[in-house]
């Protein structure tokens, strides 16, 4: 089955909900950067997090980045999202497993440490707006409830979940983020915080099958209407193209030491692994071009 996210609204109107089935683009992320299971967890969370960020707030050819700076084993993770909901994403020690906690989960908070979220939106004016706020809990779902009230002032709730099978493929993944509109009654934010407590673990529900479209209605009810529904995937904008222009702004020197000494160049993308080699012959071309 394909990932994929929809949008919701409940029948008054006054709260929004977008829930993701993140599976594949997990996997896909945990295979190229062969990370273990608390790396696994964090990357994974992020990029789902960052996913639903995305899609709760960029239009056109908006895109963002949030970057997880925590002091904690895994280091930072960097994840960039588009406004047509791909991602893409790495954390800078993708090796770390940790013990888990008493009730069977992994520590994704010890992972994190403490730090700061950062998260930039760049909607194509001069000046990209970031906003940061300190890492409150580490877990990063609450993280990125803290940045949209601090930050966007908009109230929230947010779960995120990857389960980590013991051979480190990824079992399940996906999330949610609820937004209350101002019209939202104390009532109403008390009874879906209820709906929200009520639920069973996220990953156990999405091992269970349970869909995007399911799980809108745990949350909003059955009588809550589907909006849309999106593809969602992992993806990166690199190539050789990108990298050989990236290769034109190095000094000369370096640029020929590449040729004499290293006979050829490879390039790996942070982002996605993915390799670009680089023969004697064209490097000889970037340097002709750079000068
Ligand atoms: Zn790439």
């Amino acid at each position: 089955m394909k990932d994929y996210l929809v949008k919701a609204i409940d029948k008054t109107k006054n709260l929004r909900l977008i829930t993701v089935d993140a599976k594949d683009l997990v996997s896909e992320a945990q295979k190229r950067h062969d990370t273990w299971s608390a790396s696994s967890a964090v990357l994974g969370r992020t990029l789902i997090g960052g996913l639903l960020l995305s899609a709760a707030l960029l239009k056109y050819k908006d895109e963002l980045t949030v970057r997880l700076l925590g002091n904690g084993p895994v280091g930072a993770t960097i994840v960039t999202a588009k406004a047509d909901l791909t991602i893409k994403g790495y954390i800078q020690n993708p090796h770390i497993a940790l013990p888990p906690k008493k009730d069977g989960h992994i520590d994704v908070a010890k992972a994190v440490g403490k730090g700061w979220l950062e998260v930039t939106k760049d909607q194509g004016l001069k000046e990209p707006y970031t906003g940061q706020v300190p890492i409150v809990s580490g877990e990063i779902a609450e993280d990125f409830t803290y940045y949209l009230a601090k930050s966007e002032q908009i109230p929230s709730a947010v779960g995120l979940s990857v389960f980590v099978e013991p051979n480190n493929e990824i079992g399940a993944a996906g999330g949610f983020i609820l937004q209350a509109l101002p019209g939202a009654t104390d009532e109403q934010l008390a009874e879906v915080e209820k709906r929200i407590k009520a639920l069973p673990n996220l990953s156990t529900l999405f091992l269970d099958g349970m869909t995007p479209e399911n799980l809108a209605e745990r949350i909003l009810g059955t009588d809550c209407k589907i909006l849309a529904k999106e593809d969602v995937s992992f993806a990166c904008d690199c190539s050789k193209e990108k990298y050989s222009q990236i290769l034109a702004t190095l000094k000369p020197a370096q640029l020929k030491e590449m040729i004499e000494k290293d006979h050829g160049a490879e390039l790996v993308c942070r982002f996605c692994k993915e390799k670009y080699h680089f023969t004697e012959d064209e490097l000889k071309d970037v340097l002709k071009k750079a000068n």
